[in-house]
């Protein structure tokens, strides 16, 4: 099976968040690398009740993941923003 990226831990993702990685092939939105973690571009603690929904989660790899928790967040934080709503539209 060329090319077809399938997750490390497909077991332990629910149905929702393996439709996201889905949605984005397995790769992370950033770099198209294979993607380990969905990412939530508005963290839990500030997004109570949405925070699950598919446009607000990306998936992300390891380094890229790494970044969007450091310094440079806020630029990658308006990135994701953007390549979630091309994908989810307004949700
Ligand atoms: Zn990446
Ligand atoms: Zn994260």
């Amino acid at each position: 099976m060329p090319n077809n990226i399938i997750l490390d831990n497909e077991d332990s993702w629910d149905k929702d968040e393996l439709d996201i990685f889905k949605s984005y092939d397995y790769r992370c939105a950033l770099c198209n690398d294979k993607a380990i973690v969905l990412h939530e571009i508005i963290f839990k603690s500030h997004a109570i009740g949405t925070w699950k929904r598919a446009g607000n989660r990306v998936p992300l790899c390891n380094s890229c993941h790494e970044k969007a928790h450091s310094r440079a967040s806020k630029q990658i934080r308006i990135k994701l923003l953007e390549i979630a709503k091309n994908k989810y539209g307004n949700n």
